[in-house]
């Protein structure tokens, strides 16, 4: 396994230690360090500087063990059919960008990781087995992962939502693979659990409860059965054999933000109306399985408030005057 790591994230995680030893009053690390850098700046040329410099920070970074500390953890994976021979290690300063991606061709492995995960030997173990588990995943000819297709037909909210789902079923799997082995953090479990919820909020308790367990303890779903579990709670019982208990009628969305489309009119809306209960009679009488969790644009609401006050006042006439 080749590893290279980014200029940035030696520099800092360096720099790092030279800071903690410091408040511990001891500056042996930082002393040898500047030893080196004062012979770069009296026998390299300005033009090499640059390159020497990281190069020295290169070798503090191994010397104090954050490549063995990577090494070891990439070595449970690799060595199968196919697993990259080259991992490169980037520095992001964001918590949601952290993870792995395969190269096109497959023949490199990228990382994103924060300096602060790369810091905390726990924490950075469990990054990198959950994001290899990841990667084992799709290059297992059974799990047929395929991203050539949207997972949404409908609309980008829709998408956006299917992705969120898709990716946090495939979580549940990998983290239940990872605590079996006895690597998962405290807690997480539990975050995970909730995640979940969020994302399959018309799902009775005790279906949600099989769903969890099924996931997290027995199945591997594919990435077609995972396809098709996003598009909503039925699918996603059904998918898993287990007694569907679902709320509502429909699926709806849990979120409904600026700029996503109203379910009604499916024109995208920066305008939500408050659904009263008045709003809502009104909404099913003509769509009986419209929910007010799933919003309704302020045209819409104005559309039906208007057409029930109508009703109200003089039955019969209505019709006639929307149509
Ligand atoms: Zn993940
Ligand atoms: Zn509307």
């Amino acid at each position: 396994m080749f590893l290279t790591f980014n200029d940035a994230l030696c520099e800092i995680l360096v720099e790092n230690e030279f800071q903690d030893g410091l408040s511990k009053g001891d500056f042996q690390l930082r002393d040898s360090f500047r030893k080196q850098a004062d012979e770069i700046y009296t026998k390299v040329t300005l033009r090499k500087r640059e390159t020497s410099f990281f190069t020295l920070y290169r070798r503090f970074f191994s010397k104090l063990g954050y490549t063995e500390r990577v090494k070891g953890i990439l070595e449970e994976f690799s060595g199968g059919d196919g697993f990259p021979e080259e991992c490169y290690f980037a520095r992001t300063f964001r918590e949601d960008e952290e993870g792995a991606q395969l190269s096109e061709d497959g023949v490199r492995l990228g990382f994103q990781i924060r300096a602060e995960t790369l810091r905390d030997p726990e924490q950075c173990a469990y990054l990198l087995r959950h994001e290899l588990t990841h990667i084992l995943d799709i290059l297992d000819p059974a799990f047929d992962y395929d991203t050539s297709r949207p997972l949404s037909e409908v609309s980008p909210s829709e998408e956006s939502l299917f992705r969120d789902r898709y990716r946090t079923l495939w979580d549940l799997s990998i983290d239940g693979r990872l605590e079996r082995k006895g690597f998962l953090p405290q807690d997480l479990k539990d975050r995970r659990a909730s995640e979940f919820r969020s994302l399959f909020l018309n799902l009775g308790v005790e279906a949600a409860e099989q769903v969890f367990a099924a996931l997290w303890n027995d199945r591997r779903p594919s990435s077609g059965e995972l396809r098709q579990m996003v598009t909503g709670a039925v699918s996603l019982c059904a998918v898993l054999n287990i007694a569907a208990e679902i709320f509502g009628e429909g699926e709806f969305q849990p979120t409904f933000g600026p700029g996503s489309s109203c379910p009604l009119c499916q024109f995208p809306t920066h305008e939500w109306a408050e659904p009263t209960e008045e709003l809502s009679r009104a909404v099913n009488e003509e769509y009986p399985a419209w929910e007010p969790t799933q919003g309704i644009c302020s045209q819409c609401a104005n559309r039906y408030l208007f057409t029930a006050a109508f009703s109200t006042n003089s039955p019969g006439i209505t019709r006639k005057i929307i149509e």
